[in-house]
Order: structure tokens, then sequence, then C-alpha cells
């Protein structure tokens, strides 16, 4: 299995190292054609404005378009979770636009840039997440088709899903809980073992 991280800019270093300790291969990614052979992507925390305009530069937007086009797993966090969601209310700014849901980026404004907290996320288990928001966006509007994943305990999201996309505002690489991790790594390879499965069926269908 291979998993690339996006590592144009921000904290690419610490997801490869936490898929490397679940046994992925974990290329950094940076040209269009790495991007190839991936079966996920993980688009890192930074700062998405400044990574927008590097993937803008760099080729990657419409090949990152393709690859959720082919349903190819894709996490965003923080910036990157910017960056997959449809809208961003509070900056005129582009985004991927992956994710029917609209963000407000920097929203603990600044008395409270960073900030950690215990989270319920039933997907990874009953244990509390320890979340690390880090001039954090939040998840203000999702449409139908979005999961909510986790809220904080006033009711703002800060996790969601869609098919084979995954966003999350706080940044799982910066503890050391891998289940979020896991998580992803449970969609690439629910992926690969639906494609394979086609592919018998093709197979099957081609038997005389
Ligand atoms: N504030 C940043 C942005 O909106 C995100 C911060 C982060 O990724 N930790 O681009």
């Amino acid at each position: 299995m291979r998993v690339g991280v996006l590592a144009l800019q921000g904290t690419f270093i610490e997801h490869i190292d936490m898929l490397q300790q679940l046994g992925v291969e974990a290329p950094p990614v940076r040209l269009p054609n790495e991007l190839n052979t991936l079966d996920g992507l993980i688009i890192p925390g930074g700062e998405s404005t400044t990574m927008l305009r590097l993937m803008e530069n760099f080729g990657l937007i419409q090949r990152i378009r393709e690859m959720a086009r082919d349903d190819v797993p894709i996490w965003g966090i923080c910036a990157g979770m910017v960056l997959l969601c449809r809208s961003v209310s509070n900056y005129e700014m582009e985004t991927l636009d992956l994710m029917r849901a609209e963000v407000r980026r920097n929203a603990f404004g600044s008395q409270i840039d960073s900030f950690e907290a215990d989270l319920e996320i039933p997907v990874v288990g009953r244990e509390p997440f320890h979340a690390i928001f880090i001039r954090a966006p939040i998840i203000e509007q999702v449409e139908p088709g979005i999961e909510t994943l986790s809220c904080l305990p006033d009711g703002t999201i800060v996790a969601i899903r869609q098919n084979r996309l995954l966003a999350c505002a706080f940044h799982p690489e910066f503890t050391d809980d891998l289940r979020f991790h896991s998580y992803f790594l449970n969609m690439v390879s629910q992926r690969l073992s639906h494609n394979h499965g086609d592919e018998v069926l093709r197979g099957g269908q081609l038997t005389p």
C-alpha cells in the first residue's frame, strides 16, 4: 500500500513517520507524476493559501481532482481540510472544491489560536482522542452526503467524511495516537479490496 503525503509545505514529515510506523510506504509528493501510483493521499496542515499557490505552480490541482474522481482516498488536515472543502466563508480564496462543506479559516481567533481538547470520535474507538488545534478552521456548513465524525462540546464540527474523502481540523500527527491514521488506511484498503473484487468479477465475465 502506498499513501503519498503532499510535501510542498507544512507538517508532512510527521505524517510520513506515522504511516511508516503503520507499515505503509509513504512517499513525499511534490510533482504531478508522483501522484500516479498512489493508493491514498494526505494533504497536511500548513498554510492553506501558500499551499494552494504551490499546488497551482507545481501543476497538482487537476491531478488531485482526478484522483478524487477515481475514488482514491484523500485526507485533508487543518489547512488540508480548508483546501478539500467547497468554500471558505471568511476568505476570498479558491479551493479544490471536493467536499460538500463550507469552512471558516482561523476560526478560533487570535487570542486562542491554539488549544487542545479530548474529543469523542466514535469511528476510531471509545477512548477519547487528544486533539491539537493550531490556528484551526472549523466546518460551518455541511450538505447531504457528509458524515460528521466529531464535534467540540459546543457542537462545532471538526471532523467529517464524504465517501472516500476525510477531513479534520486538528493535528493527529502531533500525538502518539495512530488511530486516526489507521482509520484512513482502512478507507484505503477498502477501496483496494473493492477494486480487486471488481477485477475478479470482470475476470469472471470474461471466462467462457
Ligand atoms: N490557519 C491555517 C490556514 O487556514 C491552517 C493552520 C494549520 O494547518 N495548522 O491555512
